[in-house]
C-alpha cells in the first residue's frame, strides 16, 4: 500500500477566511488575529465544496495515522510550517466489563493520553504553533492549568518560538516542571486560570507577546476539531449516540461540533449528530448552571475548586458556543463531585486497566449517573473523552509494605 507523507506533502489548502462566531463578520485569513472586532472567538472557514472535490475516504485511508491526514480541513498552508512531535491517532478503547456492569450497550474511551506531552492539548497547540510559525510570531504567552502550557512549551520550543506561561500556584507539580524543562518561562500565580489570563492580556501591549489563550486565537480549535474527524473515521464514518466531554474552556466540544458540520458538508457523514454532554466538576460548573437556567452566557463561578484541574475554568469566553452546541445536539450539561470522580477513576483502573485522568474519570462518573437516571438509554453507544494520561496527576500514596527479614505469612497476602 502506498502512503502519502502527511508532513512533507504540499498542501493546496482551502481556508477562505475567518469568521466572527458571534456576528459572522469576515476577517482576512493569513494575518495575525486574536479575537474578532466584536471581541468574540474567530472560526476558520474553508471552501468545503473544494475540499469535497479534493478529498476522498479512500485517499484518506491511505495516509499515515496522524491528524495531519486531515490537512485539507486544516489551516496550515505550507508543509514547511508544520511543527510536529508525532500526533498519533488516539485509540478508542472499549470498557466492556463496565458496560455490562452498568447496562450500557457500548462504552468507548477516546484515549487522548497517548498524544505528545500526554494530553490532547497537543492537538490544539500543534496547530496554533504551526500557524504562529507561518505568521512569523516570535513570542507566545498563555494562562494554563498545566496541560496546555506543557503542549505550548514543547511545540513552541521546537519551532524556536519564545514562551511565557502563567499557572495557578496549585497546578500539579509535574506540569510546572515539564513546562519549564521544555523551554518556557513559567510562573506560578496566586490565583485561578482567569487571573493568569488577565496577566497575559495586560502584558500583550507591554511585551508584545502573542496571546494564545483558549479561543483567543483561531487555530487551537482547528486542532481540537481533529478529535471529531478522527472519531467519525474510526467509527466507519458514523458518529456515536452520545459524547461525554470534560468541559473547561470548551474548545474540544466546540471543535468537534464544527468537525461534524464540515464532514457533512463534504459528504463524509449524514445529518445524524451525537448528543453532546458537557461534563463539569460540582466545584466549578458555570456551564451547567447556565444550561439549567436556559441562558446564553455563563457568569463566573466563584471559589472554583476540584481535583480535575483541567476543567477548573471559572469563566469561558466561548461559553455561548459550548451552550449552543450542547442545545443544538439535544444533549445536556451536568456536574459530578470530586468523590464521584475519584471512585470512577478507581473503578476504570481496577475493572478495565485504564488509568484515566480526573477529567476523563468525570465523564465516566457522569455516564453512570445518566444511565441511572435514564438520560442515556441502555441501547446507546457512548464515547467518553479521556483527555490526558492519568500519570500526569498526583496519585494516592500506597502504604502496604513487606519486611523481607521476617517470616512471610503467604496465606495472608
Ligand atoms: C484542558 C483540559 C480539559 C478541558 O478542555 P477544553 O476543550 O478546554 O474544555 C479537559 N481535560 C483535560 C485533561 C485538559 O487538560
Amino acid at each position: 500500500m502506498q502512503h502519502d507523507d502527511n508532513l512533507t506533502r504540499d498542501r493546496p489548502t482551502f481556508v477562505t477566511h475567518l469568521e466572527c462566531s458571534a456576528t459572522g463578520e469576515r476577517h482576512a485569513a493569513d494575518e495575525v488575529h486574536n479575537l474578532s472586532r466584536a471581541g468574540k472567538p474567530l472560526l476558520v472557514r474553508y471552501d468545503l465544496a473544494g475540499v469535497r472535490q479534493a478529498l476522498t475516504k479512500e485517499g484518506l485511508a491511505r495516509r499515515p495515522p496522524d491528524f495531519w491526514r486531515y490537512r485539507e480541513l486544516l489551516p496550515v498552508r505550507r508543509a514547511e510550517d508544520v511543527v510536529s512531535l508525532g500526533e498519533t491517532m488516539t485509540p478508542l478503547v472499549a470498557m466492556p466489563r463496565l458496560a455490562a456492569r452498568h447496562g450500557c450497550a457500548e462504552i468507548l474511551v477516546k484515549d487522548e493520553g497517548r498524544l505528545p506531552t500526554g494530553s490532547f492539548k497537543a492537538r490544539g497547540l500543534a496547530l496554533a504553533v504551526s500557524m504562529a510559525k507561518a505568521l512569523g510570531i516570535r513570542h507566545m504567552a498563555m494562562p494554563t492549568n498545566g496541560n496546555a502550557g506543557a503542549a505550548l512549551a514543547a511545540y513552541a520550543s521546537r519551532a524556536g518560538i519564545k514562551t511565557t506561561i502563567f499557572c495557578p500556584d496549585d497546578t500539579p507539580e509535574v506540569n510546572v516542571s515539564e513546562i519549564d524543562l521544555q523551554g518556557a518561562r513559567v510562573y506560578r500565580v496566586n490565583g485561578l486560570i482567569d487571573d493568569c489570563g488577565r496577566i497575559v492580556g495586560e502584558g500583550k501591549a507591554r511585551v508584545g507577546w502573542f496571546d494564545v489563550s483558549t479561543l483567543k486565537e483561531p487555530y487551537r480549535i482547528e486542532g481540537k476539531k481533529t478529535m471529531g474527524l478522527e472519531l467519525a473515521e474510526q467509527l466507519g464514518w458514523d458518529v456515536p449516540d452520545v459524547i461525554f466531554y470534560p468541559t473547561g474552556g470548551g474548545t474540544g466540544l466546540i471543535g468537534m461540533w464544527k468537525a461534524f458540520a464540515e464532514l457533512e458538508a463534504i459528504g463524509f457523514i449524514g445529518c445524524k449528530r451525537p448528543r453532546m454532554v458537557a461534563v463539569q466538576a460540582a466545584g466549578c460548573a458555570p456551564v451547567v448552571r447556565a444550561f439549567d437556567e436556559g441562558v446564553e452566557h455563563a457568569s463566573r463561578w466563584e471559589n472554583a475548586t476540584t481535583i480535575a484541574s483541567g476543567i477548573r475554568v471559572p469563566q469561558a469566553i466561548g461559553d455561548f458556543l459550548i451552550l449552543r452546541a450542547v442545545r443544538e445536539s439535544g444533549g445536556f450539561a451536568m456536574a459530578v463531585d470530586d468523590a464521584a470522580i475519584s471512585s470512577a477513576l478507581k473503578e476504570a483502573a481496577r475493572w478495565e486497566g485504564l488509568l484515566l485522568c480526573p477529567e476523563g474519570a468525570a465523564t465516566y462518573a457522569a455516564l453512570k449517573q445518566s444511565l441511572a437516571d435514564g438520560r442515556v438509554g441502555r441501547h446507546e453507544r457512548a464515547v467518553l473523552f479521556n483527555c490526558a494520561t492519568g500519570l500526569k496527576y498526583p496519585l494516592p500514596p500506597i502504604t502496604r509494605t513487606l519486611d523481607r527479614t521476617k517470616p512471610i505469612d503467604f496465606a495472608g497476602l
